[in-house]
């Protein structure tokens, strides 16, 4: 299975693309192999430690480049990191209507609820991925974030593509040179990419101009070829080091293309879990999860040593009740200030993040970044230090350390 983009139009500069990679690649090895080493440097000039140093790094950017542009394609190709189609967006996309619906543009920072209504049932598949973690993104009433297209909760960070009719987890950008979506699963190898795609340049760039001024200097004249490796390198070296700037920024800020659009006055409203029962206070409201469902609501007992206990109201089914009396959580409904970035761990460990935690992780394409693990049981990726300055923000504690259910203070 491959997951290509719905336009027809992507699609083909998808496929063609590569060729013309391969055709340059092609052209700036000929240029450095056969006229600068072989004619240039080891025929007119004897400069035989030049030539090997200069195939040497050519060659090893070159492989370095390939593997990291494969590893990119092929996981953007194979395993983007889609969240699972809702039930409803199954049986629509199943049906012809499917095809003929128009198709929405990105939801990059979702309209609360727009389109197509959030499920309303209170056991709705995948709300439990969100309660059962002490920390979410949540819309103002306390639920996640709703995909209307795919009729799913929407996992913290993940964002629907119109290129691709599908959510992606912590999703970055359309990438047409690698022909697909980047996002948590590839956005390592792709950085890696671009960094040693600028080297590679790097490389040709200075391998073309040395022979080039050295030729015109000694009345050789102007060699095409190289003008024309110069000409390429240029273009895809300056391409490739800005992006590679702009990548390696958005790594150390834990950061994606989606989470820098509006940045300065992006607000992320987060649900906190806090002790069971509280009660709402004038800066935040609370949810209290599983929701209650039709016709019952929640109510609060607050006794004298600060446990909350639930009562169920004209509950209509028992049974449900004792289970969803041990299930229940309570969160608090808080806002972060404009700019504040809830993943932000500091420049190294949102390094690691991304990046892996040595050197051999840093440098080659082969495991994944370890943020794309999900093992946390407190949220769906680890958070910084600005989730406690908003909950101090509340007068709420600090998360315990320890983590050892200081929250349920039972
Ligand atoms: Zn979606």
């Amino acid at each position: 299975m491959t997951f290509e983009s719905t336009k027809a139009g992507s699609r083909w500069v998808t496929r063609i693309i590569p060729l013309f990679l391969a055709a340059a690649v092609g052209y700036a090895t000929y240029v450095t192999v056969a006229r600068v080493c072989a004619d240039f440097l080891i025929h007119d000039r004897q400069q035989h430690g030049s030539a090997v140093a200069v195939l040497v790094l050519y060659f090893l950017f070159m492989f370095l480049m390939i593997a990291t542009y494969l590893r990119t394609i092929v996981t953007i190709n194979t395993d983007p990191g889609l969240v699972p189609l809702g039930s409803l967006a199954v049986s629509r996309r199943n049906s012809k209507e499917a095809s003929d619906s128009t198709r929405r543009a990105d939801d990059l920072e979702g309209q609360p609820y727009g389109g197509m209504a959030p499920d309303d049932n209170p056991d709705s598949p995948g709300l439990e991925q969100f309660y059962t973690k002490d920390v979410f993104i949540c819309e103002t009433d306390g639920r996640p974030k709703w995909c209307s297209e795919c009729c799913n909760w929407k996992p913290d960070r993940a964002h629907h593509s119109s290129e691709l009719n599908r959510c992606v987890l912590r999703m970055d950008h359309y990438c047409p040179w690698a022909g697909g979506m980047v996002g948590e699963n590839s956005f390592k190898f792709f950085v890696q990419f671009t960094a040693y795609t600028a080297c590679y340049c790097g490389i040709v760039l200075g391998a073309a101009g040395s022979s080039l001024k050295k030729k015109i200097s000694s009345g050789d004249g102007v060699d095409g070829f190289l003008v024309g490796a110069l000409g390429l390198g240029g273009f895809f070296g300056l391409f490739t080091f800005m992006m590679t700037v702009t990548s390696l920024r958005y790594v150390l800020l834990n950061m994606t293309n989606v989470d820098l659009l509006g940045y300065r006055t992006k607000v992320y409203q987060l649900a906190v879990r806090i002790p069971r029962g509280s009660q709402g206070t004038d800066s935040y409201h609370v949810i209290n999860y599983p929701l209650p469902r039709p016709g019952t609501s929640y109510s609060t007992n607050q006794q004298a040593n600060g446990t909350g206990t639930m009562n169920r109201v004209n509950s209509p089914s028992l049974g449900r009740e004792a289970r969803d009396e041990l299930a229940h959580r309570t969160f608090a409904i808080l806002r972060t200030e404009a700019s504040e970035n809830p993943w932000d761990l500091g420049y190294w460990e949102n390094w690691k993040e991304v990046m892996g935690n040595n050197p051999i992780d840093w440098l080659f394409p082969i495991r994944r970044s370890p943020c794309v693990k999900h093992d946390l049981n407190e949220s769906f990726y680890r958070m910084g230090d600005i989730v406690n300055v908003v909950r101090a923000r509340h007068g709420l504690a600090p998360v315990p350390v320890d983590g050892q259910d200081g929250v349920e203070m039972r």
